[in-house]
């Protein structure tokens, strides 16, 4: 075993994807809850193995979840949603995060910036807190029976209260009081399981800028929970950014140590002096666990010496930088991986090996590797080497093309532009469009799995595609829509179809990560240097446009998008990357317009997922953002129309980032809140054409032609019928076509009544 050696958290969801085929099955009633119990140990009992035979000292228990971490600790306090309360045990638990016949789910969202999605706790004043310890103390004493002696994870209670909501309203914190009390019993509980015991609190919260308000419940939270027992040893972690001002505090509070993300906080190395005065543990966060790269050890001893010239070495964990969750699991099961590129990446189970083979140099020098770690040490010295030095990643073209690219944005100004757009394009006030993508039916993805594997001919793989488009164009045209799209039905996923294209891009076959619950992502990597070898979506496009006399709408995915739902090669700062993308994009709306299409959606679903935890980090962000989103629009001819779609509707704080990113037409999603997150359109003057959602997309419920027409007026109500596009609120691939024809004739209906009375 290593010295030292610390992880923050393992993921679940099991190397093949074991977690989620069994919870699927339960909730399809084909399996028992005991199946899922019975998979859930094996898979704990299996990832605490794989830690220990790593020989990792400090290994977690309760990073496990049937769901989410956030969803356990809200099970934890027994604050249970009075719409679930009458429900007990496993129905309880997935009624909260799934919702059932008569009652809606738990909301979800983003876990800071990642792709991982907690269910938000609902708190209310009226609530009564009472501890249920069973889960922590249960795998607990599982991995004790294995021989393995846990640290054991908790949500801290004001990241547990910062990310909650109140459904009477109000401040989340004021049950402090009510939350705080439950977490000493807990802890009391657990000091009675061992002579000692560690228990490792996660305030991620602390990463952001917290008002002094928050900030100033931290001493007195961490008083009192580093005092509960003498044989208790409380670690607090942070990660995702620098958490000084936190961290500040916490050193004068009787906790043992502190957990640090050095990769994604690089400032934490500001609070060194006074974590060594404080003469804590410094749990350091060296190896990336939510990236693919195979860590660089020679830089990261690097790291670790700097760390040293403040910290004693006694007082040093060498650790991930947070849990590897969110890393896929392990390259094992890579077979088509080119094995250049194979050896440049490292996912959970390989960075196991790192973080130990790190910590034996530091703490016992090279000679105390065993030959299997020389080798592996090795072999991550050359790979490093290789990635610097590989005419694979490094292509000299794109460089000097991307350096030197000075179209920044497009000819004309706005006003000028839409001039002429509306004269050549000549669409009413209130146009129909739709998002791009239309139902993907079981047929086409049949049609595109079996042409993967090689099970049928090109000929016939395009033959499918073009019915599918044929039958799409032709249900547009019949129930009227002005400015049509040709469905996307090549594409598996928005991303994925660009990356597959770009020189550059890498795919995993079993690279998945839990994105919530039993949801998992296997997002591409940018490994290299990004190009175009050829036209993306050209002749499909073109096709398309021949079948119909309407305007066919040309669908990209912008740069931002791509960068922020891939895997990004950390050799480059991510704004290169982007750039990259962008210089290639510009080149397929260059292509699409020679090709005669006249107008070009490039999507930004996750523009604003890219936002930094920081605010005094978010301007340099949106600069390069928007810089990129424009170079991508740049060859655009004042007569292109260039529309952009977001998924959300928040726009208050990016209204003028939004703006600048002079896209003729955007489109949000608004349906669900009337014209409310309009308003801010109008408020700021905002000049360019919007297309709010009409209605919500995410519901099977098919729309009538009255409700639609109200949601419709609604929006007159805020912004003038001139600047306003008619469309549903985002993509249809994941609806059935008999949801969405209703729902489009409804549509197109509407506004066919609201021109008439206007
Ligand atoms: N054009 C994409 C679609 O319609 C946009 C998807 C999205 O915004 N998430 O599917
Ligand atoms: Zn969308």
């Amino acid at each position: 075993m290593s010295k030292n050696s610390y992880v923050i958290g393992f993921p679940r969801i099991g190397e093949k994807r074991e977690l989620k085929k069994v919870l699927e099955s339960f909730w399809a009633k084909d399996c028992s809850f005991d199946e899922v119990k019975k998979v859930a140990s094996e898979l704990k009992k299996r990832h605490w193995n794989y830690q220990k035979d790593a020989g990792i000292t400090y290994i977690s228990s309760n990073d496990f979840s049937l769901y989410d971490n956030m969803l356990d600790t809200a099970f934890m306090l027994n604050a249970i949603p009075k719409r679930f309360k009458h429900l007990k045990d496993e129905e309880l638990y997935f009624a909260m995060a799934r919702g059932n016949q008569n009652s809606v789910a738990m909301e979800m969202t983003k876990w800071f910036n990642t792709n991982y999605h907690y269910i938000v706790p609902e708190l209310s004043l009226d609530d009564k807190y009472s501890l249920n310890s069973s889960k922590i103390l249960e795998e607990y004493k599982e991995a004790k029976e294995l021989g393995i002696k846990t640290k054991i994870n908790l949500i801290g209670p004001i990241t547990f209260l910062g990310l909650s909501k109140r459904v009477d309203r109000g401040d989340t914190f004021e049950l402090l009081s009510k939350v705080l009390p439950i977490y000493e019993k807990l802890l009391n509980e657990l000091s009675t399981l061992d002579d000692s015991v560690i228990v490792q609190i996660d305030e991620p919260i602390f990463v952001k800028d917290n008002e002094p308000k928050v900030l100033s419940l931290i001493k007195p939270v961490y008083d009192r929970l580093g005092t509960i027992s003498d044989n208790l040893k409380i670690i607090v972690t942070t990660y995702f950014e620098h958490s000084n001002e936190a961290t500040k505090v916490l050193t004068k509070t009787p906790i043992w140590g502190i957990g640090l993300d050095f990769l994604y906080g690089e400032e934490n190395t500001q609070a060194l002096e006074e974590i060594a005065n404080s003469g804590k543990k410094l749990i350091a966060g060296v190896v990336d666990g939510r990236n693919i790269w195979k860590n660089n050890i020679q830089n990261t001893l690097e790291i670790l010496a700097n760390i040293t010239k403040h910290i004693k070495k006694d007082n040093l964990l060498i650790s991930s930088s947070c849990s590897l969750l969110h890393s896929p699991l392990t390259l094992k099961y890579e077979q088509k991986l080119d094995s250049s590129i194979k050896e440049w990446l490292s996912f959970a189970y390989e960075k196991l090996q790192e973080i130990t083979i790190i910590s034996k140099i530091f703490f016992s020098g090279l000679e105390s590797l065993d030959s299997n770690e020389i080798k592996i040490y090795e072999e991550n010295i050359n790979a490093n080497h290789n990635r610097k030095n590989s005419t694979v990643i490094h292509d000299k073209d794109v460089q000097k093309r991307v350096n030197s690219f000075d179209k920044f944005s497009r000819n004309g100004k706005y006003e000028e532009r839409i001039k002429l757009q509306r004269e050549i394009l000549a669409y009413k006030d209130l146009a129909t469009t739709t998002i791009g993508s239309f139902p993907q039916t079981p047929e086409v993805r049949k049609s595109r799995r079996d042409f993967k594997k090689g099970e049928i001919s090109q000929e016939l793989y395009e033959k499918a595609m073009k019915d599918y488009i044929d039958d799409c164009i032709a249900f547009q045209e019949e129930c009227g829509l002005e400015v049509l799209v040709h469905g996307e039905p090549e594409r598996n996923d928005m991303v994925e179809y660009f990356g597959e294209q770009l020189k550059g891009y890498g795919f995993s076959q079993n690279g998945w990560v839990q994105s919530y619950g039993s949801r998992c992502v296997k997002p591409p990597f940018i490994f290299g240097d990004i190009s175009r070898p050829k036209p993306m979506t050209v002749d499909w496009i073109t096709y398309a446009q021949s079948k119909t006399s309407k305007i066919m709408k040309g669908m990209l995915t912008g740069p931002v998008t791509i960068l922020n739902w891939s895997f990004v090669r950390d050799d480059l700062p991510r704004s290169e990357v982007s750039k990259q993308i962008a210089v290639a994009l510009s080149d397929e709306i260059d292509d699409l317009q020679k090709a005669g299409i006249k107008i070009i959606q490039v999507d930004e679903a996750a523009f604003k997922e890219g936002y930094p935890l920081r605010t005094n980090k978010i301007k340099e962000y949106e600069d390069w953002a928007v810089r990129d989103f424009k170079i991508s629009v740049s060859s655009a001819k004042q007569e292109t129309q260039i529309h952009t779609h977001m998924c959300y509707s928040e726009f208050n704080d990016i209204i003028k980032t939004i703006e600048a990113m002079d896209a003729d037409v955007i489109s949000i999603e608004t349906a669900r809140s009337g014209n409310e997150l309009l308003k801010i359109f109008k408020e700021v003057g905002y000049k360019q054409e919007v297309g709010p959602g009409v209605y919500d997309i995410h519901s099977p419920r098919v729309p009538s032609v009255e409700e639609i027409v109200k949601q419709i007026n609604l929006l007159l109500e805020v912004l003038p019928k001139e600047q306003l596009w008619i469309n549903p609120d985002c993509g249809l691939k994941t609806r059935k076509y008999e949801e969405v024809k209703p729902s489009l004739i409804n549509m197109v209906k509407a506004v066919k009544q609201i021109r008439e009375e206007r």
